[in-house]
């Protein structure tokens, strides 16, 4: 028996959920459909200071509005929820602790103004990206470089501190991406990024990894801005003794600015007057209003088709498709590898024809 694939969508509920958000949304259920699967919603949001209120009721309205329903998440009971990552805070510790037991994390007290100084040297001494790596943290106040007592006192104490990843010094880390393929990173060039702050929360490294291995994730589909991501994502799930099982990535290329020049931002749609959000969103932070696509008319079943079109083609001359037709004719070879420009004439198209 093949295992059953299993998906998730993982937004942070910091803002509304844009286009992009919705296309790894869609291209996620899509594939779950395609191949029998589920697809799970998680909300990631362990980092308080990001969080937005109304966030989570936007993503949940938008998924609605265009037709996904999750299989499970946080509104649904589920085998493996809860789905919301503030709620499940003390197992992230746990493998934490896993990881420093087996010497793969360690411990470091560094107050800010340290971390500050220690950047200022590099740069002075012209590092191009100055890091917290094997060897800049030998300088530094942490479990590998302090007495055992000193760290056990200061652990008793209360001192705060943070768990780091310890990356090895010198490998090269491949990961075969079903979009982009091989993909080899030298460790050099990693930092050695903290998985506990010192808030007690995990950072959004550890978090992903953990959940995703506890839900059974079989596929990660996500944007390609988590691509340099992924190789701090192989050393997780190597130390954490689950690489046998460790799922299948697809980075989804960018979406670009309707003339293709960069990333497509809020500031591209408010210039050029249109939406880039599913429906309207006012930010609660700033007043910032933002018109959607519902409230400017489009119908959710032109706009999923709009959406499916941004990195993704049938191979052939069909341009209509219902979701079913989608989820049918869906595939991961077929999403390019170059970004998509942003063209809302495309989406006003597909408007007219429903
Ligand atoms: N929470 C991340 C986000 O906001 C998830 C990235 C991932 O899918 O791994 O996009």
């Amino acid at each position: 028996m093949t295992k059953e694939v299993r998906v998730r969508f993982a937004p942070s509920p910091t803002g509304a959920l844009h286009i992009g958000g919705v296309r790894t949304a869609l291209y996620n259920y899509l594939f779950a459909k395609k191949n029998q699967g589920k697809f799970l919603l998680r909300i990631e949001d362990t980092d308080q200071t990001r969080f937005v209120p109304g966030a989570e009721e936007y993503i949940r309205e938008a998924l609605e509005w265009i037709g996904i329903t999750p299989d499970e998440s946080p509104w649904k009971e589920g085998p493996h929820g809860p789905y919301r990552q503030s709620e499940r805070k003390p197992l992230y510790m746990q493998y934490a602790m896993d990881l420093v037991e087996k010497g793969h994390a360690y411990y470091a007290f560094d107050t800010s103004e340290e971390l500050d100084a220690m950047r200022e040297r590099l740069t002075a001494a012209r590092v191009v990206s100055p890091q917290y790596n094997s060897i800049t943290r030998t300088q530094m106040k942490n479990s590998l470089t302090l007495p055992e007592d000193e760290v056990k006192a200061r652990l008793e104490s209360g001192d705060p501190y943070v768990i780091r990843l310890k990356v090895p010094r010198k490998e090269e880390i491949r990961l075969n991406d079903m979009i982009r393929g091989w993909v080899m990173v030298h460790s050099n060039t990693l930092d050695d990024k903290v998985l506990m702050k010192s808030d007690g929360m995990p950072t959004y490294h550890l978090a992903n990894i953990v959940d995703d291995h506890l839900m059974g994730i079989t596929h990660v589909i996500r944007g390609e801005e988590w691509l340099p991501s992924a190789p701090i994502h192989v050393l997780l799930y190597r130390y954490l003794g689950w690489e046998a099982t460790m799922p299948q990535f697809a980075h989804l290329p960018l979406l670009l600015k309707p003339d293709g020049n960069g990333k497509l931002s809020k500031r591209d749609a408010d210039k050029n007057g249109f939406p880039i959000f599913p429906m309207d969103w006012t930010d609660p932070r700033t007043g910032d209003f933002s018109q959607g696509f519902r409230q400017a008319g489009y119908f959710p079943d032109a706009f999923v088709n709009f959406l499916a079109f941004l990195g993704w083609n049938p191979g052939d001359n069909q341009e209509i498709f219902s979701m079913e037709e989608l989820i049918n004719a869906f595939s991961v070879e077929r999403i390019g590898k170059s970004g998509t420009k942003f063209d809302i004439n495309k989406a006003k198209w597909f408007n007219e024809q429903y």
